[in-house]
């Protein structure tokens, strides 16, 4: 499941494709995957000519494609969405939901198994959170100033929830997933079913430095779990083969030896070493 690291990825390899690239022709395979505007034979009329520029922005796991005529294209992957950058002769994935052919003869495909993700187009003058309105539930980006150890404090003050639920929320911290939660917690030497009341400054700024480097490092391995997103060339991310903790249950703890373990915590699983993580 794609997140900040691999959205920030596709981001950078999209800014090696996309500027100056114009819409001759939109296809929608899947009427669900546009989230705005319906139908989606309005959604495709209304791409036809529109140019991308040099601005593609991120907030959290959703991407702002900046357009000439001041609209922009919003995507979100959700679980298992992926932009694609394809010459338009290659076949067509058994996934694909939305397809933006461009003059140059390549073309944006938007594939998606699993069905969550979504594209919009916002209008000009039109503010993106009106449209797409999961940005309006955003907390602040972990590498921004708004995102501090004091901050977490006053966000836990009094809640009960364990930590790794509260890190997953993307009301507390936009863009973590269940990957960089895991990492984060076993460098931070914080057990994931701590409850956040519980958590001291100490801890707190042990967590944060941590968030910072977790998800600097996964967008310097290029993420996690994107493969082939932008060209043919079979990039993979780089990040799971080094984690501390995600995906490691049984495998020995890589401070201590011992076996990690994984929990299943508000439906999602939680990777740990319960001797370097203690429950404060
Ligand atoms: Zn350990």
């Amino acid at each position: 499941m794609p997140e900040l690291p691999e959205v920030e990825t596709l981001r950078r390899d999209l800014l090696a494709h996309l500027p100056g690239e114009q819409v001759v022709s939109a296809e929608v395979l899947r009427a669900a995957s546009v989230g705005y505007p319906k139908p989606p034979t309005v959604f495709c009329e209304q791409m036809i000519g529109q140019v991308f520029t040099d601005q593609i922005t991120r907030r959290g796991k959703y991407l702002l494609l900046h357009l000439a005529a001041g609209a922009s294209l919003g995507v979100h992957l959700r679980m298992s969405g992926r932009l694609l950058w394809r010459s338009a002769d290659l076949p067509l994935e058994t996934h694909l939901r939305v397809r933006m052919i461009m003059a140059s003869g390549y073309e944006l495909r938007f594939e998606d198994m699993r069905v969550f993700g979504q594209l919009w187009l916002i209008p000009a003058r039109t503010p993106p959170e009106q449209i797409m309105t999961g940005l309006k539930r955003l907390g602040p980006e972990p590498f921004d100033e708004a995102f501090s150890p004091k901050y977490l404090a006053e966000q836990f003050r009094g809640r009960s929830q364990p930590i790794k639920t509260a890190l997953l929320d993307q009301h507390l911290v936009a863009g973590i997933g269940n990957i960089y939660a895991d990492e984060s917690l076993f460098i931070s030497r914080i057990h994931p079913l701590t409850p956040v009341r519980k958590l001291s400054l100490d801890a707190l700024v042990r967590l944060h430095g941590a968030v910072v480097e977790v998800l600097a490092e996964g967008i310097v391995q290029r993420g996690t779990t994107l493969r082939n997103y932008t060209d043919a060339q079979g990039v993979n991310g780089n990040y799971a083969g080094t984690a501390w903790a995600y995906g490691r249950k049984g495998l020995p703890c890589r401070v201590c030896g011992a076996p990690m373990e994984r929990i299943r915590l508000a439906g999602r699983s939680a990777h740990f070493c319960s001797i370097c993580q203690s429950l404060e």
